[in-house]
């Protein structure tokens, strides 16, 4: 397994405050000095989050660091995206996460044009060939607006012969989901890398909420465990550390290409990982 090149990135959401703004410096300065692959930066449906996400971006590249600026169809149309390519081509910016992102309530749909990442993935790819590097979702556990498991799958294959260049997972607790899913992805031709997204335990309440909405199933002995520690936050990221250690071991033991973590802006639950794992300081 050692001879596999890995790929370590730490993912951030766009800060919506300027105390958020200092707190995300000060994680994504800790979190350089373990020198990740790169950093990348989500991107909402709303006009002011998607600035936030520009800006963000640009901050950190002059700042000198490797950043991935995520980008979406929800909302954007052939101009729009062409505009944010030039600007993060401009600048030197080589990759990027393509999605589809999620409609929030009340939002009309976006232009017809980009009705799935794949759509998005063949606009980049003709824009602007080879400049960028690009990342796309994958589902181990099923997407879940898919109807089926295999659609989800032939969906995924699609995407990625559309000229992606690499996969990142949603975050799951289940190894054999991620392994039988990137089992399933090389069977059907699919040999890009599938790079497994860790989501860091430090609060409950958000971390059931956020699997809901995203499908990843949380299981039942975890959320028994967890449910029983309440309000004990110190207890909880314990756990959460046992845990989610001992997944991103045993991925990395079967092969994982490298580990995306889902950061939430904090840079400890994130290295508290990193050192339990032995990955260079
Ligand atoms: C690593 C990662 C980063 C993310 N970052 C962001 C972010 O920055 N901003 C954000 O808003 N969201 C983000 N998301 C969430 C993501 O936008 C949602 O999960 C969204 O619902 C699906 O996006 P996708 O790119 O996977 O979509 P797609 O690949 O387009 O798939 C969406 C659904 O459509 C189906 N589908 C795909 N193609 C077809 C087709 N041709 N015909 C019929 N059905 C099809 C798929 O099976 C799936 O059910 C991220 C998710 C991940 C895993």
């Amino acid at each position: 397994m050692s001879t596999i090149e890995r790929t370590f990135s730490f993912e951030f959401f766009p800060p919506k405050s300027d105390e958020a703004v200092q707190k995300l410096r000060a994680a994504r300065t800790r979190l350089a000095q373990v020198r990740p692959d790169f950093f990348s930066v989500t991107y909402g449906a709303g006009g002011s989050t998607r600035e936030g996400t520009v800006s963000t971006v640009l901050e950190m590249h002059a700042a000198g660091l490797p950043v991935a600026p995520h980008i979406s169809c929800i909302g954007s149309n052939e101009q729009s995206i062409r505009q944010l390519l030039q600007t993060y081509r401009k600048v030197g910016i080589r990759r990027l996460v393509a999605l589809r992102g999620d409609l929030p309530s009340g939002m009309a749909a976006g232009s017809p044009r980009f009705r799935y990442a794949s759509d998005l993935v063949e606009f980049v790819r003709a824009e602007t060939d080879r400049w960028f590097y690009i990342e796309v979702a994958a589902y181990p556990e099923v997407h879940p607006q898919a109807r089926t498991a295999a659609e989800d799958l032939s969906n995924f294959v699609r995407k990625m012969r559309a000229g992606a260049d690499s996969a990142i997972t949603q975050y799951f607790f289940n190894p054999d989901a991620y392994l039988r899913f990137v089992q399933d992805a090389r069977r059907a031709g699919v040999h890009e890398p599938i790079v497994p997204g860790v989501m860091p335990i430090t609060n409950f309440a958000q971390l059931a909420r956020f699997s809901d909405a995203c499908g990843a199933e949380i299981p039942r002995w975890m959320r028994r465990r967890l449910e029983a520690l309440g309000d004990d936050r110190e207890s909880i990221r314990a756990f959460g550390l046992e845990v989610v250690a001992s997944l991103c071991e045993r991925l990395l033991a079967e092969g994982a290409p490298g580990l995306h973590f889902y950061t939430m802006n904090l840079a400890e639950p994130t290295l508290a990982i990193w050192s339990r794992l032995g990955l260079p300081a």
